[in-house]
């Protein structure tokens, strides 16, 4: 699935969600927050992931390995350049060494070193051994950056519109989302 198709499908069920508490909600005082809401079961994440499955972010054992970089979230650098490459992370190290020993972080460098090492890291960046997979963008599971593309934009669209999304009390795959009500 593309990016921008993913987008598409968060924002449109976010819609959903929204028209769908709008219509549906129930209003109910939640005791754990001392706080009236309005909630409306929405689904189960099984049927609203890309994936279609439920894992935990820390244990995604059940996801399919990206066929790019097989799980492991980088590919080798077609622009690698051994010699730049190790003689910038030399002078990387060496630098923060030195800051090190004199007791400084690079948020309190002076601007003018600061940007220097901007720009070493940066070119480290350009000529590293490997860089981030265009597939799954680190993640190593496409499905899981699908997953994770989904979600970041799903949450945005209804957080815009002070809207919360939780899990029901009985199970972890439903998907609840809600609203806090005012009180007076
Ligand atoms: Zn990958």
């Amino acid at each position: 699935m593309k990016t921008s198709y993913i987008r598409k499908y968060a924002r449109r069920l976010a819609a959903q969600a929204v028209d769908l508490l709008e219509k549906e909600g129930i209003t109910q005082y939640d005791e754990t927050n001392d706080q009236i809401v309005r909630e409306v079961y929405f689904g189960n994440v099984l049927d609203i992931y890309p994936s279609g499955k439920y894992y935990l972010p820390f244990a995604c054992s059940n996801v399919v390995p990206c066929p790019k970089c097989h799980g492991e979230g980088t590919i080798p650098n077609p622009k690698y350049d051994e010699m730049t490459y190790e003689a910038l992370s030399h002078l990387e190290r060496n630098r923060l060494r030195r800051m090190t020993r004199d007791g400084k972080h690079y948020n309190i460098m002076p601007k003018q070193w600061q940007r220097e090492m901007d720009l070493i890291r940066q070119v480290i960046r350009m000529v590293e051994p490997k860089i981030e997979c265009p597939c799954c963008y680190g993640v190593g599971s496409r499905e899981a950056y699908e997953d994770q593309v989904f979600t970041r934009y799903f949450e945005e669209y209804l957080a815009e519109r002070d809207i919360y999304i939780t899990a029901s009390d009985g199970n972890g795959c439903d998907m609840i989302v809600g609203t806090m009500i005012e009180s007076e």
